[in-house]
């Protein structure tokens, strides 16, 4: 019996089995990664490392779609190469015009082709040499493209090679477009922080966790003062320019596990998990000066804000959910406000009694 299977594995060419075995493994491997909640990132770099490791290349870049309002692709992640975050590729392109008429990946004399004749790309394909493009497609749109250099053994990429790319290109399209999806519902346009009904989402969540682990959580309220003046004086849209600038501030100055949302107009909430509300107060006495040293040119004039922020840390025994914690929150938040604004106060016991 032994005999017999060693004929047949001898038939299909023992080495190719063994690798279109490794192969599916890994395919199987990505598709549970897309069902689970893997995060995004990890996901892309899963994508990339399989593209690496599989094809045995030392060079890859992927290109997605990664502002919600156009169809424009940045370079989002690379291996191997010098990572030059301003590259993209747009719709205009030779490159795109082609890719809305055929599908399928490039192959090495239609990528130079289609990239070097068009000023828009060519600086892209020289430094980034690709060999083939996969093109990452999703209903009729393309949401992605993956760049791989040439095979580290300087074979050319075969048949089988390019069987196994189509299905990982698959799997990449429909996560990248889950992610669109996942992104336009939790992120609010104007801001990037997240949504109002995301925060609550998540702060029950996390609340649950806290208890659960002892581990403590601060919650960060805060709104811009005198916020009206500045609609008044200069105009809405020059508000709004105030108001990104101020949401970019937050995002740019908190740890990527806490979890920044526009609560309202120009409120905005942080959950700071696994901090205390001493840990948070520096957090708190941080933004709020570089929120204050921050400068915007309206009109000619050079313009400030100043943000009021209230803390409170949960505390498992007394607060039966988010709500009780929203409102300790808020009404520290009233009270840096009826100090004087542009301060930050932390939620007392007795700051119940005065205003509730
Ligand atoms: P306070 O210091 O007491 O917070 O004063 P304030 O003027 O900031 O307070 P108030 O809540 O009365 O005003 C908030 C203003 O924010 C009113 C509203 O028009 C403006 N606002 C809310 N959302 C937006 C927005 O998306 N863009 C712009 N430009 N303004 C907004
Ligand atoms: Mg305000
Ligand atoms: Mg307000």
């Amino acid at each position: 019996m032994a005999i017999y299977r060693e004929k047949i594995f001898d038939e299909l060419d023992k080495e190719n089995l063994e690798k279109m075995v490794f192969d599916y493994q890994n395919l199987i491997e990505i598709a549970m990664s897309l069902s689970s909640n893997l995060e995004f990132d990890s996901l892309v770099e899963s994508i990339l490392y399989v593209c690496i490791g599989q094809m045995i290349v030392d060079k890859v870049a992927i290109f997605l779609n990664t502002n919600l309002d156009d169809n424009e692709l940045n370079i989002y992640m690379s291996r191997g190469y010098i990572h030059d975050p301003d590259m993209k590729i747009g719709t205009k392109t030779v490159l795109f015009n082609y890719l809305y008429t055929n599908s399928g990946i490039i192959d090495s004399e239609k990528t130079r082709e289609l990239m070097v004749i068009d000023p828009l790309t060519k600086d892209i394909y020289n430094k980034l040499l690709p060999e083939i493009i996969i093109p990452l497609k999703s209903k009729n749109s393309i949401n992605g493209l993956i760049f791989l250099s040439k095979k580290m053994m300087g074979t050319p990429y075969n048949g089988q090679d390019m069987r196994f790319l189509e299905k990982i290109a698959k799997f990449a399209s429909i996560a990248v477009e889950n992610s669109r999806l996942y992104r336009m519902a939790t992120l609010d346009r104007m801001t990037g922080l997240y949504v109002h009904h995301y925060f609550q989402e998540r702060l029950s969540e996390e609340l649950k966790r806290s208890d659960r682990t002892g581990t403590p959580l601060t919650l960060f309220m805060a709104d811009i003062d005198h916020f009206k003046n500045i609609n008044d004086t200069y105009g809405h849209p020059q508000g709004d320019i105030v108001l990104k600038g101020t949401a970019s501030i937050i995002h740019q100055n908190i740890r990527g596990f806490d979890i920044p949302s526009r609560y309202g107009g120009e409120e905005f909430a942080i959950i700071l998990t696994e901090t205390d509300i001493k840990a948070a107060y520096i957090i708190a006495e941080r933004l709020r000066k570089k929120i204050e040293e921050t400068y915007y040119k309206l009109e000619d004039y050079d313009v400030n804000v100043t943000i009021s922020i209230g803390l409170a840390q949960f505390d498992s025994k007394n607060d039966k959910n988010g709500k009780d914690l929203i409102v300790k929150a808020d009404l520290a938040l009233y009270e840096a406000k009826s100090q004087g604004r542009n301060r930050i106060v932390m939620y007392k016991k007795e700051d119940r009694g005065k205003n509730a």
